[in-house]
């Protein structure tokens, strides 16, 4: 490694190749957090629990989310795209998720054992292509999280967006050819990570998609009809030289996270952390015997009072995490403390933002 650290725009002659990308979004502020509102009352966050179980993580009902059971129904839908420069929330009402948020059924409950890691990677290279907010005005977002992870001999997708349509048009703002792609990674089953498939799947079928086991027959099936390589996840396991997946994790509803390992230390990327980011990132320490030392995807946490928020901070900090990348679900409270917590360390998420690491 020639010291290269994130946000470098030198030294990546792959990304040069495709163009002038913004390592960063739009500073966050960093003003307090906004006061906690009230959670609804426990009748209430139980209707909206049977909601989010029968839609998806934050109750994505979104006009791009298709019900549940009904795999990409909507992924080819045309629905005018929402460009969220400044809010990391979702249409629906955040108060929806207050009352939800620790409803799943009991995240962290995976037992973690080591697991073989076959190399490691010499750098990595993270690039959004799918969000709630865009860094750029020629890139779309929408509620949803997918983001290309490049490590010198994989090109991988980890999820895949709502809208197959908008996912393929990031990617292509963003000079990420889908034939360049070898391995999709699937985080879990909610449409706004997984609707973007099929399309996906039309485009490039030559590739081999690692899914979790929990999902239904049908979802898989069509993958597997696709003509994709289909390897259905449930323990931590290697995807490739370099990176593995967490397997399964407990949560609501399960969910795999991707480690890269490098010679210094492990990126941990998450779709949703249904199963809790602090889990998370314990899990893949506890996997790889690693400290992880950035974690970028959605953290879940919109329901987190100020008090839990900091809780969350604290142990992350306190496991070795130096740099974190807030995006999708986390929630613009936490994404304003993490800001102020971490400093230099936070990374703001965006379609169009491009990371590397170390
Ligand atoms: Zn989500
Ligand atoms: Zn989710």
């Amino acid at each position: 490694m020639q010291g290269r650290s994130i946000g470098e725009e030198g030294g990546i002659s792959r990304r040069e190749r495709r163009g002038r990308f913004r390592a960063y979004g739009p500073q966050p502020s960093a003003s307090p957090a906004k006061r906690h509102r009230r959670p609804p009352t426990l009748l209430v966050a139980l209707a909206l629990a049977l909601l989010v179980l029968t839609t998806g993580c934050n109750g994505e009902t979104s006009p791009t989310t298709a019900p549940a059971g009904r795999p990409d129904a909507g992924a080819e839908r045309e629905t005018p795209p929402r460009v969220l420069t400044t809010e990391a929330v979702p249409p629906h009402d955040i108060e929806a998720e207050e009352g939800v948020e620790h409803q799943g059924t009991a995240p962290g409950e995976t037992s973690v054992v080591p697991v073989e890691v076959k190399g490691v990677v010499t750098d990595v290279v993270i690039s959004i292509v799918y969000d709630n907010t865009a860094t750029r005005p020629d890139l779309t977002a929408d509620w949803g999280f997918g983001c290309v992870i490049e490590t010198g001999d994989h090109t991988l997708l980890f999820d895949t967006g709502a809208s197959g349509s908008l996912l393929l048009a990031n990617l292509a703002t963003m000079q990420v050819d889908p034939v360049d792609i070898d391995i999709v990674v699937l985080s879990h089953d909610h449409h706004d990570h997984t609707g973007g498939m099929e399309s996906f799947l039309r485009r490039n079928s030559a590739v081999t998609v690692f899914a979790p086991r929990s999902w239904v027959e049908t979802r898989t099936k069509s993958i597997a009809e696709s003509g994709a390589t289909l390897h259905t996840v449930e323990a931590a396991r290697s995807l490739c030289e370099g990176v593995l997946s967490t397997g399964e994790l407990a949560g609501s509803p399960p969910e795999q996270a991707l480690i890269a390992v490098t010679e210094r230390g492990c990126v941990l990327v998450t779709g949703c952390a249904h199963a809790g980011i602090v889990s998370m990132v314990r899990a893949a320490q506890a996997q790889t015997g690693r400290n992880v030392l950035l974690v970028v995807g959605g953290f879940h946490m919109a329901g987190h009072s100020p008090a839990e928020l900091a809780g969350v901070i604290q142990e992350l900090e306190t496991l070795g995490v130096e740099r974190v990348c807030p995006a999708h679900c986390t929630g613009e409270r936490a994404i304003t403390a993490f800001a102020a917590a971490f400093g230099d360390g936070y990374i703001p998420a965006g379609v169009g933002t491009v990371i590397r690491f170390p």
